[in-house]
């Protein structure tokens, strides 16, 4: 598989003790397929996490999913200002280099307020997103 925005051979990397990604060794994003996030945690989703008020502003961009070559869709993930490309045949989606850290400080402060670990905030949000590209 290639890097969709740099066509580097993305490499294995196992990300926050979480989940192995494809990762991008020249311009540091990662790739996260749909059936990874499915080991995350069977947890059921909520009615409302598959609303699609959770992402807006889904818009085709140039740049291909690693798997099919479709053309990936940027999506807003409203709640964390969070930008991705998701492929539009559910294969996963992409964050750009430095995106990923930047969604953990957000998790991070959202956390400290919740009286919840970062890392269980970073899975919700993947959980939702899974279940929207459903
Ligand atoms: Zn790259
Ligand atoms: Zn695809």
């Amino acid at each position: 598989m290639n890097c969709p925005k740099c066509s580097t051979a993305l490499v294995i990397k196992y990300y926050k003790g979480m989940l192995e990604v494809e990762s991008c060794p020249a311009c540091r994003g990662m790739w996260l397929e749909i059936h990874e996030l499915d080991r995350l945690e069977d947890v059921a989703f909520s009615e409302d996490a598959r609303k699609g008020s959770l992402i807006h502003e889904s818009r085709l961009t140039k740049f291909p999913c690693p798997h099919c070559e479709s053309p990936l869709h940027e999506f807003t993930y409203r709640l964390y200002d969070l930008h991705l490309d998701g492929c539009p045949n559910h294969h996963g989606f992409w964050l750009d280099g430095g995106e990923d850290e930047r969604v953990i400080e957000i998790m991070r402060a959202r956390s400290a307020s919740l009286n919840r670990p970062p890392e269980a905030e970073w899975q919700e949000v993947l959980r939702n997103l899974v279940a929207f590209f459903r």
